[in-house]
């Protein structure tokens, strides 16, 4: 599932990031752009599923930020923010240069004391 290879894969980095205090995070914040169609209570249920089996981070939660798409135009170099896909600005021009909205990253984490 493409949920639970996200989760995996967000713990994996932390493990690499964090040799040391790897297993005393409290809360982590992942950053998620709309264009990477995630689904925060997939993201939730496949968190839960992954420390049902890795107990050690039972007690740690997991908070998903959706980021807005935005685009910039080149017409009135300004950036604007894409809804329901569409990707133009308000003096008309049509942009597809997306400077935000395809991210999935890792933005926080805080360690127990
Ligand atoms: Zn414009």
């Amino acid at each position: 599932m493409h949920e639970i290879a996200i989760v995996k894969d967000i713990f994996k980095t932390l493990e690499q990031t964090y040799p040391e205090t790897y297993e005393n995070i409290d809360k982590i914040t992942v950053q998620a752009g709309l264009l990477c169609n995630i689904q925060p209570i997939l993201i939730q249920n496949a968190f839960e599923a992954f420390v049902l089996e890795e107990t050690r981070f039972k007690e740690t939660e997991l908070e998903i930020e959706l980021l807005p798409i935005i685009a910039h135009c080149s017409q009135c170099e300004s950036q604007f923010e894409v809804r329901f896909h569409k990707f133009v600005c308000v003096c008309g021009q049509s942009s597809d240069q997306i400077v935000q909205g395809e991210e999935l990253r890792i933005s926080q984490v805080i360690f127990k004391d």
